[in-house]
């Protein structure tokens, strides 16, 4: 039997079809067409889905996960709102699909599914309390307590994006001000470049970008920190000591074994997560500083569909 498990995206709907060891068999990637809005946003999953089958029936299929990027209500199997997508309240997403494959379906939000993901088929194996942390566009967690998904009396545990972290900082788009998501994302790095560049500091990122600020990107951080630029390694230090101080929170308050960092900021690897271990063993208390291990996502772009495939499976107590 298999499963099939959707990551819906901003800009990418990526699907796998798995088997229940979380193997995948085949994968697929479409535009997700967000500006078309949520019909055809769905019709394209839908499509992708038959795509990712091939020749293989419905029949074969024992269910289907989503990850939506949003805030969710799993049970009612509806998205409350994603701001990426532009959805606003309350858009039905599990009756569609029921109603076209006739298979169980599961939804939750990306990033926790992703967590699943990594829990079950990625850095995570064996390890029953861990944080897994994504870094893209914005930031966003998953918690897994005793081995399960920790999902908060409305389903939307895990947060850590818009968890204050200057008390007077930058109005975020969530209405708090000060939010991690605005210093220590992608965007946020990238944002933090330009204005430590337009202030004056020399660095060579002007360079790698032909002293177009615009393109400045976490990646053009990355290139000039390993070029030995001053500012850049600056820069990589100042993101792991704030993002350390909402990690550190975060070990202080749930004791996990393991925080797994993936998205794509995480790519940087030990750029980042040296100088974060040291932040967080400084912030943290004592013993649990000392004892949590800070490692990097391992199944990077797919563990999303692939924990969205976990989701099924949980769901269905194959694992
Ligand atoms: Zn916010």
């Amino acid at each position: 039997m298999y499963l099939v498990g959707v990551d819906l995206g901003g800009t990418n709907i990526a699907t796998a079809l798995m088997d229940d060891k979380g193997n995948i068999i085949a994968r697929r990637k479409t535009d997700t067409e967000a500006g078309k809005g949520p019909e055809k946003v769905m019709q394209n999953m839908i499509d992708c889905i038959y795509d990712v089958l091939g020749d293989k029936g419905i029949d074969s299929i024992r269910g289907i996960g989503l990850g939506i990027p949003g805030l969710v209500n799993p049970p009612k199997g509806i998205c409350l709102f994603a701001g990426n997508l532009g959805w606003g309240r309350n858009i039905p997403v599990i009756d569609r699909f029921a109603a076209e494959f006739k298979v169980p379906v599961f939804m939750d939000n990306d990033v926790r599914v992703a967590t699943l993901g990594e829990k079950h088929f990625g850095a995570g194996r064996g390890v029953d309390n861990l944080i897994c942390i994504t870094l893209g566009t914005g930031v966003g967690s998953g918690i897994i307590i005793d081995g399960k998904l920790y999902r908060g009396s409305t389903w939307n545990a895990g947060e850590i994006g818009h968890t204050t972290v200057f008390k007077d900082g930058l109005l975020c788009n969530c209405g708090n001000r000060g939010c991690l998501e605005l210093y220590v994302s992608a965007t946020g790095i990238a944002r933090r470049a330009r204005e430590y560049i337009q202030s004056g500091n020399f660095t060579l990122m002007a360079e790698l970008v032909g002293h177009d600020l615009s393109k400045i990107t976490s990646r053009t951080v990355s290139e000039a920190c390993d070029l030995g630029d001053r500012l850049a390694i600056y820069i990589m230090e100042e993101t792991a000591e704030i993002l350390g101080i909402a990690v550190a929170n975060y070990v202080d308050i749930l004791n996990p074994e393991l925080v797994i960092i993936g998205g794509g900021v995480s790519l940087v690897g030990d750029k980042l997560l040296v100088p974060l271990r040291r932040f967080v063993e400084q912030r943290a208390m004592r013993d649990l500083g000392k004892m949590v291990r800070i490692v990097r996502a391992e199944l990077g772009d797919e563990s999303g569909m692939v924990g969205a495939g976990a989701l099924v499976m949980e769901n269905m107590g194959l694992i």
